[in-house]
């Protein structure tokens, strides 16, 4: 049986990696009919839009796709093609594992952890006003009529909506996730201190969602505090649930606990569709040079075939991922520089796929 799936490149180094991630899928011999859709900002110039209804399509009909990073330019009235496809599909769960493996040129070892990121709500869902608007303004008198403060005049404002319906999803979701793959313990992460209403939202519904799940154990951490404690002793923490903002921040760091983001995988799931994607971004700096590791997009198709009932190729992938890096001769710039100092000896993306398909 052949799977249908929708690659997505996107744009900076998206190509490029998305290339290596292909040739190394297609070595372990799982028949694939790829649905190739471009988005991204050369799309917005020739079809109006970055993210055209053709990509949706393709995605809504193979249920399946894995993703290239594109660039969201900073302040630009150009969307986020990236939030825009969660929010098309309910893609409601990030799922981010950061896994240590020798070579990684990290200086932490035996990292083994998930960030399970909820993916539709908070300050990143994008409900923003404009500084001046007259959103901006009645938001402002809704505030000083209700009591609630006094807000600048000059302001932007952006809204943090946390439902408990959204909350309690994504922590079921991070215990179903635990149990599913033998793991013993969910935190969730929270600033409930501060954000009574909505983090705390966040915290009641998990610890409630929590007494459903009596065979993995539940601990919940404020998120600067968590910083600190995956800083210091990573290997206090198995699954971690947060919402939106704070799992975007927190899988970055996550990412360096585990040789960088050139390693770091990812996976958008939704009760009908499931999109792949690394955690890194386009690269600009380092686009069309052939310097990109691919090995995040390279895991997140690890993840995919998982999720296509694919296991064994999967871990062939995984493998061979582990003995390339161990080997350490044929490693990109960003590994080789973290392990040397220097990014001397290094070989391409190209090189590098190559390798770990060989
Ligand atoms: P970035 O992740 O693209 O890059 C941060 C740093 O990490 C850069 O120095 C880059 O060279 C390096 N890096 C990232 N991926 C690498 C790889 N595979 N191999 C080697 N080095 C790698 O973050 P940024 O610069 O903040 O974002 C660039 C653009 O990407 C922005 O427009 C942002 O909105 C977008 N973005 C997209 C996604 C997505 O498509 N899912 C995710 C994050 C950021």
């Amino acid at each position: 049986m052949r799977h249908q799936v929708t690659l997505i490149p996107g744009d900076g180094i998206g190509p490029e990696i998305s290339a290596a991630m292909r040739e190394v899928v297609e070595a372990t011999g799982v028949g694939i009919d790829w649905h190739v859709q471009q988005a991204g900002a050369k799309v917005m110039d020739e079809e109006g839009t970055p993210l055209p209804e053709r990509v949706l399509d393709s995605v809504r009909e193979t249920g399946t796709a894995i993703k290239g990073p594109v660039t969201t330019p900073v302040g630009s009235g150009f969307r986020s093609v990236n939030v825009a496809l969660r929010r098309a599909f309910d893609l409601y769960a990030c799922v981010r594992p950061c896994t240590s493996m020798p070579g990684d040129g990290s200086r932490y070892e035996d990292v083994d952890l998930v960030i399970v990121r909820e993916n539709t709500e908070d300050l990143y869902a994008g409900i923003e006003f404009e500084q001046g608007s007259d959103g901006a303004h009645s938001i402002m008198e809704t505030v000083a009529s209700a009591g609630a403060g006094t807000i600048k005049p000059d302001s932007a404002i952006s809204l943090k909506p946390i439902s408990v319906s959204g909350s309690e999803r994504i922590v079921r979701y991070a215990f179903d996730y635990a149990r599913a793959n033998g793991r013993h313990k969910v935190t969730a992460v929270h600033k409930a201190n501060i954000m009574k209403c909505t983090d705390g939202l966040f915290l009641h519904t998990a610890q409630r969602v929590a007494e459903d799940y009596p065979d993995i154990a539940f601990d919940a951490k404020i998120v600067d505090a968590t910083c600190m404690g995956l800083v210091q002793n990573p290997n206090d923490f198995d699954v971690l649930v947060l919402p939106n903002l704070y799992g975007d921040i927190v899988s970055d760091l996550c990412a360096g606990l585990v040789g960088g983001l050139g390693l770091a995988p990812g996976a958008n799931i939704g009760a009908n569709q499931a999109i792949f994607e690394a955690t890194h971004g386009s690269a600009p700096d380092i686009a069309g040079k052939d310097l990109a590791n691919p090995t995040a997009m390279i895991l997140s198709a690890a993840m995919m075939l998982d999720h296509l009932g694919e296991g064994q190729a999967a871990a062939r992938i995984r493998a061979a991922v582990r003995s390339t890096l161990q080997a350490g001769d044929q490693v990109t710039a960003d590994i080789r520089r973290q392990l040397t100092g220097s990014a001397d000896g290094a070989v391409g993306t190209r090189a590098y796929g190559a390798a770990v398909a060989s």
